[in-house]
């Protein structure tokens, strides 16, 4: 079985000359189905670029990177695209909604983008609504909502539908912690159903949710462990 995610030796530069920045040095890295990787470590060190790479909205400078096997430097604009509607779950650090757009319009959105049908969107958008507690609050506009009931509907677009990999670059920045353990349990319920994830946090609370963490320092891996905790003791699930 191949990982949903697989970096091989992905390195990544920014601008050239003397204002080049090596965001990623070789990192290797790979996720399997029903795995959530965490990635910690201080602010420049390559957490979001290595968020993007994974997402296919940025393309790597050498090395592959592969979603559910498949090659995205091989892959041209609208296919990588594709790809990406299909299978990624993305909750961005700035949350990105629509304020144009209700609250489920905002979830429905990827799955609609991908030719679903209105109907089903419909029923999936208020699932994911369900799964961040805002059944309640799908026909409301973002501007009326608060900044953690914005960063729930986040989440929901990013797991609408079957999504096979969730990325989330700080998807609890917003929210108290007691809302910020909720969204990890989230995250981690639908990584248990076989998503893979992987979570850029600063919090080792919340990084103990996921099976493994891996720590970068200037673009490059310098460590990685199992969780101190594990999730299963979060979960209450005795080993
Ligand atoms: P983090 O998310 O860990 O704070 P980033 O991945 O955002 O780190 O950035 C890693 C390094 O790459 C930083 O030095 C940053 O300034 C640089 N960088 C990121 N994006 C760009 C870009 N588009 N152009 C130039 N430099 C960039
Ligand atoms: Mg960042």
């Amino acid at each position: 079985m191949s990982p949903v995610l697989q970096f091989s030796a992905v390195s990544r530069v920014h601008g050239s000359g003397p204002t080049e920045v090596h965001a990623l040095r070789a990192v290797d890295l790979e996720i399997q189905e029903g795995e959530m990787v965490a990635v910690m470590g201080p602010s420049g060190s390559g957490k979001s670029t290595l968020l993007h790479l994974a997402g296919g909205l940025d393309t790597p400078t050498s090395g592959a990177v592969r979603v559910v096997g498949e090659d995205m430097g091989s892959m041209g604009l609208q296919e990588r695209a594709a790809l990406r509607r299909r299978h990624v779950g993305y909750v961005f650090q700035d949350f990105n909604l629509i304020p144009a757009l209700t609250a489920l319009e905002n979830v429905m959105l990827p799955l609609e983008l991908d030719g679903t049908a209105t109907r089903e969107a419909r029923v999936a958008g208020l699932a994911a609504l369900e799964e961040v507690g805002l059944e309640n609050l799908g026909g409301r506009f973002p501007d009326d909502m608060s900044g953690g009931q914005a960063q729930r509907v986040a989440i929901a677009r990013a797991l609408v539908g079957p999504r096979r990999l969730v990325l989330a670059d700080e998807p609890t920045g917003a929210l108290d912690s007691v809302t910020g353990e909720a969204v990890m349990r989230t995250l981690r319920a639908r990584v248990e159903s076989g998503a893979a994830g992987l979570l850029v946090t600063h919090d080792a609370r919340h990084a103990a949710w996921a099976d493994r963490t891996v720590f970068l320092r200037d673009g490059v891996v310098v460590d990685s462990t199992g969780s101190a905790a594990g999730p299963e003791t979060l979960l209450g699930v005795q080993a």
